[in-house]
């Protein structure tokens, strides 16, 4: 498999999109909370992942939702 951004070698696979990334392309970040909260029974689970291979190119981005709204904050 061929790197996404560049004819190299992949050598792994962004965790977030799901492209195919080099040593160059890619980094890493330090850590990765996905949060899935249940507003029914207000329970909260949180998903940590680290240590997390990521390409340059997608973007990793919180939202708020409060009573089906969006907050900007
Ligand atoms: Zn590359
Ligand atoms: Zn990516």
């Amino acid at each position: 498999m061929k790197c996404w951004f560049c004819e190299k070698e992949a050598r792994g696979v962004c965790a977030i999109c799901g492209r195919a990334v080099c040593h160059e392309h890619g980094y890493i970040l330090d850590q990765m909370t996905i949060a899935k909260s249940d507003t029914s029974t207000g329970v909260a689970t949180y998903f940590k992942a680290y240590n997390v291979l990521k390409c340059k190119e997608c973007r990793v981005e919180w939202e708020t939702w409060e009573q089906g709204k969006k907050i900007v904050k």
